[in-house]
């Protein structure tokens, strides 16, 4: 992707001390849009950036430091305008780089920031320019970059050097003004990256950011910060709590979930229920047994009466459903399938001892594979981009330097440059390499670690499914009377569900399992060899196909090198020498290359 500097019409600074988050970007200016280059004066001719006339002015003796009739100097037009070449040129000829003025005695470098121009914060920055200082509001580069949230120029500050608690006049922290005043709730969760202090209180009303964000009524904000923990006991000047605020402005909802937070956090302190969340994921797996068993156990039962099993069956979900709400925590959720998967492998591996084995006999082979490559998908790291904080910061500076500080390639959750293909999945809280999918079964993350081992554990997901598929119809043969040819399709089907209740319980559960695992894998293994793509890619293609004008092709992608090579990249394997497969990290790729030569590509 390309970096595109932005460079807007002439701006003129804030005459009014309002504290309003909103830049002035898009308002018209009081000048006109065309000026005669040979005859206009030096203040406008530094707005619209017309250098030579500029350069010829100081020549004529003009002086660089001198202020206007608002005490603006040339330095502040070419900073609020981002006239880099001028700027350049007046602080060789003298200009003084954090000299104050206009109407909030602000610095050229505020003027900068309140516009977004990062290059020109960059440059101002190499040529001296004071961060700290604060202007007639009480605002620091750091505030100012907050309050009109710009999110590029907080990164680079802090990276730079600036802390991230600094106080303005009222001692406000930035984290107290974004609480108070950002919309959304990105500018909140991009700030709580950098460790600021949750529990800072400001000079005035002793108020932390929760407090603020209370106030203000941010629901957003109140909800990341207490996720990130912070006190909700700090009582302000009047001694009023978070909780306090919250039933004075009469916003139930906060208040709902301060005291929810509340509640968290008392039963967290519990003793005994310390111990279930320390084996939660154990006790989940346990009790998933359990269940599974108690399923299959009513269905068995030698009573006719279906009233009785329907009933006790419907009780039994209940019973599920209130454990699965008072004792797993909404982050071990996530794994409520995986507990179900685990317990569908052993009660029909132990349905084939018990039931089928005399008869047909058990292939140890693909049990082991199933729970090798099970636990291979599991604990194999996918692929998560690591950095530590220092190389996070050099990161930043280098790509702001770069003019690359973008977006759409860069993480603001993880603070890192996003490679090629990685995608960021909200449920691991991480970036992954060549992402393909957060996996519902298995409760990880696909990615270029474990992809491999996934597509291993579906194949052998589906063969153990066909062979206790295979086994139930052994065994019906077998041990059921019932005949197709004489009693028709439904008695047959119904002689041989109550045959053995538990058999068929047991056979529908594979049968569930075989089939969503044997479509998933023909879905992937199409991906892989006939796209090139990944789960992710080809999604966002097909949405892309759907709101676009222009025909999207899903083939023609710089991914995708025919069937054989696509297949040979992903196995890593040559094939006896037949194939010459690419070697790639795609943990460290960023830009494009042209594996083979494709033309008229589609950026994915
Ligand atoms: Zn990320
Ligand atoms: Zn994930």
């Amino acid at each position: 992707l390309q970096c595109k500097s932005h460079c807007h019409g002439p701006h003129r600074p804030h005459m009014h001390s309002s504290r309003s988050v909103h830049g002035d970007q898009g308002l018209p200016g009081p000048y006109p849009t065309a000026e005669d280059p040979s005859t206009c004066d030096i203040v406008k001719a530094t707005q619209y950036g017309m250098v030579e006339r500029c350069k010829e002015l100081v020549e004529a003796g003009y002086d660089v430091r001198q202020p206007d009739k608002e005490n603006v100097t040339l330095l502040h037009w070419a900073a609020i305008n981002n006239r880099q070449e001028l700027v350049k040129y007046y602080i060789s000829k003298g200009a003084i780089v954090d000299q104050l003025g206009g109407d909030l005695n602000s610095t050229p470098l505020h003027w900068a920031i309140r516009q977004g121009h990062l290059p020109m914060v960059m440059l101002l920055l190499k040529c001296g320019a004071d961060p700290s200082l604060i202007d007639g509001e009480g605002f620091s580069s750091v505030h100012l970059a907050v309050l009109f949230q710009h999110m590029p120029i907080i990164a680079y500050l802090i990276a730079k050097g600036q802390n991230i608690d600094t106080t303005d006049l009222n001692g406000q922290t930035p984290l107290m003004l974004t609480a108070q005043k950002a919309t959304g709730p990105e500018p909140m969760r991009f700030l709580l990256k950098f460790n600021p202090s949750l529990n800072a209180v400001d000079n005035v009303q002793k108020n932390t950011a929760l407090h603020w964000a209370i106030a203000s009524g941010n629901t957003s904000a109140v909800d990341l910060l207490l996720e990130a923990g912070t006190s909700l006991d700090i009582k302000n000047v009047k001694g009023e709590t978070p909780l306090d605020i919250a039933y004075q402005s009469q916003n139930h909802f906060m208040v709902y979930m301060i005291q929810e937070e509340e509640r968290m956090r008392n039963r967290r302190n519990n003793g005994l229920l310390k111990i279930v969340e320390k084996y939660e994921l154990f006790l989940m797996l346990t009790s998933s047994l359990i269940f599974m068993w108690a399923i299959g156990y009513v269905m068995d039962l030698s009573s006719d009466s279906w009233l009785l099993k329907g009933g006790l069956l419907l009780s039994l979900l209940f019973g599920m459903s209130l454990f699965v709400r008072q004792l797993v925590g909404l982050k071990n959720l996530r794994y409520l399938p995986t507990a179900f998967l685990l317990s569908s492998f052993f009660w029909m591996s132990t349905t084939w001892f018990f039931w089928f084995l005399p008869d047909i006999l058990y292939t140890q082979e693909i049990m082991m594979g199933l729970l090798y490559y099970f636990y291979k998908t599991w604990s194999t790291d996918p692929g998560y981009i690591k950095t530590s904080e220092e190389e996070r910061k050099e990161n930043i500076i280098a790509l702001s330097e770069a003019g690359c500080l973008d977006f759409r390639t860069f993480c603001t959750s993880c603070l890192v440059r996003k490679p090629l293909r990685s995608v960021h999945c909200l449920a691991c809280q991480a970036c992954v390499a060549r992402y393909d999918q957060h996996s519902l079964w298995t409760g990880q993350c696909i990615g270029i670690g474990n992809h491999y081992y996934y597509l291993l554990f579906l194949f052998f997901l589906t063969m153990t499914g066909v062979w206790l598929l295979y086994g139930t119809l052994q065994y019906w043969s077998n041990h059921c009377a019932a005949s197709f040819h004489q009693d028709g399709v439904w008695m047959y089907f119904t002689q041989t569900v109550s045959c053995s209740p538990w058999v068929s319980y047991i056979s529908s559960v594979a049968c569930f399992h075989t089939l969503w695992a044997s479509g998933w894998l023909t879905v992937q293994l199409y991906q892989i060899a006939f796209l090139g793509l990944t789960s992710h890619e080809r999604m966002n293609l097909l949405v892309q196909r759907k709101s676009s004008k222009h025909p999207v092709s899903l083939r023609r992608t710089p991914y995708n090198l025919g069937c054989f090579q696509n297949l040979a990249d992903f196995f890593q394997c040559s094939c006896f020498g037949m194939f010459k497969p690419n070697i790639i990290d795609w943990t460290k790729q960023y830009k494009l290359f042209h594996l083979a030569k494709e033309k008229n590509v589609h950026s994915v």
